[in-house]
């Protein structure tokens, strides 16, 4: 590991100032990911921020029914929080299904947000990579490539987005609250991760020397009812094959309502809008259900090893859907 300066922030003003005065510096959360990729060398800050001690107002409700997540607020304090379980369940069953309680217990909300993909090849500087050295190129796509993308990726770059949070958080139309040199702003949750396109090395909209101050979260009244799934290789400490996390308001036997999101299959956390497109006001029944979810998946393209994710994405999407329906589930 490559030799770095560390100072400790109390406000975030004080975070964001120091940040600017120095050079390749980061910011430091519950360091769950960045120290690992600081051990590897695949991240060389030259200073690191520790935004750890800034106080936060934690979780609170906001008017109209929302609630507001500080970025600091830890992710297993998220998940349990009653607010958060009572409102938004496939928003805590997400955190839950990701990483170790020890690990849950140590990063940030604002952290999960900044989460580098789990491509091999990009942990390994034997390889070559165009997120982690630009214009290099991309062993992964004539590679072993079981756990890329089949959705959203580039020529570049086919590395999924390995957060369960998220996929919940682009259901749930979130807002990322930041601020910086240039004052704050508000980043709606769809924006704030990039497709990889021809720039795989810039993941996200935020600005040089911006910080994840909070979460928003909009009132999504039929959210109450709501699932998160996660596939994987374990039953835990194992990153997404492909996850959902869905919503779904009915009137009668028809579709009022949904909101649906994958996981572990694009470059980005997905939003499925048009398997939501397709469904609004269809019967829930599975083969429309079915139907969405090849909507959804019309442009996913697999690479070789990963291949199985679009059926899967298809089963798991179908799934989750019979079961918030409350019907029986037959594949
Ligand atoms: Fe790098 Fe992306 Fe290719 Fe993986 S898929 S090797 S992260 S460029």
């Amino acid at each position: 590991m490559k030799d770095f300066s560390y100072s400790r922030a109390t406000t975030a003003d004080n975070a964001i100032q120091r940040l600017s005065t120095l050079d390749h510096a980061k910011f430091l959360g519950g360091g769950t990911n960045l120290v690992d990729l600081m051990r590897e060398n695949i991240e060389q800050p030259a200073a690191l921020v520790d935004i750890t001690r800034i106080q936060s107002s934690g979780i609170e409700e906001v008017p109209g029914g929302g609630l507001s997540i500080a970025a600091g607020v830890k992710n297993s304090a998220a998940a349990n929080h009653p607010l958060v379980r009572q409102r938004y369940p496939m928003l805590s069953q997400a955190i839950l299904c990701g990483a170790s309680g020890q690990i849950r217990n140590m990063a940030t909300i604002g952290g999960n947000l900044m989460q580098r993909t789990r491509c091999y090849y990009f942990y390994d500087r034997a390889a070559r990579c165009n997120k982690r050295e630009p214009d290099t190129g991309c062993d992964a796509i004539d590679g072993f490539n079981r756990i890329h993308a089949i959705l959203g990726a580039s020529g570049q770059c086919i590395a999924t987005h390995p957060s369960d949070m998220c996929v919940a958080l682009a259901a749930l139309d979130a807002t990322v609250h930041v601020a910086g040199p240039r004052g704050k702003r508000a980043i709606p949750f769809e924006a704030f991760h990039l497709l990889p396109g021809a720039t795989p090395h810039i993941e996200t909209a935020l600005e040089a020397g911006e910080l994840i101050t909070a979460l928003e979260l909009p009132p999504v009244p039929f959210a109450g009812r709501s699932l998160y799934r996660k596939i994987r290789d374990r039953a835990s400490y194992a990153f997404a094959l492909v996850s959902v996390a869905a919503a779904l308001d009915l009137d009668g036997g028809h579709v009022r309502n949904v909101r649906l999101a994958l996981g572990g299959v694009a470059t980005k956390p997905w939003r499925a809008h048009k398997a939501e497109t397709v469904l609004t006001r269809l019967e829930a029944t599975a083969e429309n259900f079915r139907l969405a979810a090849d909507a959804e998946l019309a442009d996913a393209r697999g690479y070789g090893y990963n291949n199985f994710k679009i059926e899967l994405a298809r089963r798991t999407i179908t799934s989750v859907l019979l079961e918030l329906a409350g019907q029986e589930v037959r594949q």
